[in-house]
């Protein structure tokens, strides 16, 4: 239940950063640097430079994928955009429970199973993001505290709904600050997230791809991407410069 894919998976979360042009020039230079030979690698745009990632990145093997999604598939819900919208457009994964959403706009991790069901529905893969926060890191429970993320999100769904998913192991004290945990604690947690989803579907949890997040870079990729049960990173402000990010790649892959 230990094994990871053998191909990892990088996936750039370029959060509210980047206009049209600058996402259309990032995916062309990502589509010809990234050794899709190694790794599976994807980008996720603010939603009005959607459109332009996708365009730009037809025909190659770079996935383009969504920050965010609502939990509905319409309705009166200003502002807010379905996984219907974007599976429409062409979008194949969205990434759910981000630390930013659930401390910045108060997502809970009822709403994030509600998210990861819309997802489904529309045929997107959720990135599924959970991670202890300083605090609860000091208090020694990171083990329970990602058991209960996954949990709550994936208790209600099918077991199939729960296979399609990918994880990112995100500790919330780790995300654009510079600090990174030990490959141990790395491997830790994920194999805490590896038996909570074992818990819920059994022997196919192995395939589920766990992957790393928090200041990936290259020069942490190596140790970090390398650990025991790691399938790959969600990469924030280093997935934001090409050459950075197809190092991360090289690194992991
Ligand atoms: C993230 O926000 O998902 C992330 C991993 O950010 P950073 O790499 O900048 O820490």
């Amino acid at each position: 239940m230990s094994v990871p894919p053998a191909k990892r998976l990088i996936v750039g979360n370029w959060k509210m950063n980047l206009g049209e042009d600058e996402a259309r020039a990032l995916v062309r230079a990502l589509a010809t640097t990234l050794p899709f030979d190694r790794t599976d690698a994807g980008v996720a745009p603010a939603f009005p430079c959607l459109r332009a990632a996708l365009d730009a990145a037809r025909g190659t093997p770079l996935t383009v994928g969504a920050q965010n999604v609502h939990a509905d598939d319409r309705g009166a819900f200003t502002g807010e955009v379905s996984a219907a919208m974007l599976a429409g457009m062409g979008v194949r994964f969205v990434i759910v429970g981000h630390s930013e959403r659930r401390t910045l706009f108060g997502e809970t991790d009822a709403l994030i199973a509600r998210k990861v069901a819309a997802a489904r529905r529309h045929g997107l893969v959720p990135i599924l993001c959970v991670g202890e926060t300083e605090a609860e890191r000091e208090a020694e429970i990171t083990d329970e505290v990602v058991a209960r993320q996954i949990h709550v999100a994936v208790d209600t769904h099918t077991a199939t709904a729960v296979e399609q998913l990918v994880v990112a192991y995100e500790p919330v004290w780790a995300i654009g600050t510079g600090r990174t945990p030990s490959p141990r604690d790395v491997t830790a947690a994920h194999r805490a997230i590896r038996a909570a989803l074992h818990a819920r579907i059994g022997t196919v949890a192995a395939g589920i791809r766990i992957l790393y997040g928090g200041s990936a870079t290259p020069a942490n990729a190596p140790a970090l991407l390398h650990a025991p049960e790691v399938g790959g990173a969600l990469v924030g402000g280093a997935s934001l410069d090409a050459a950075t990010f197809a190092a991360v790649a090289r690194l992991a892959g």
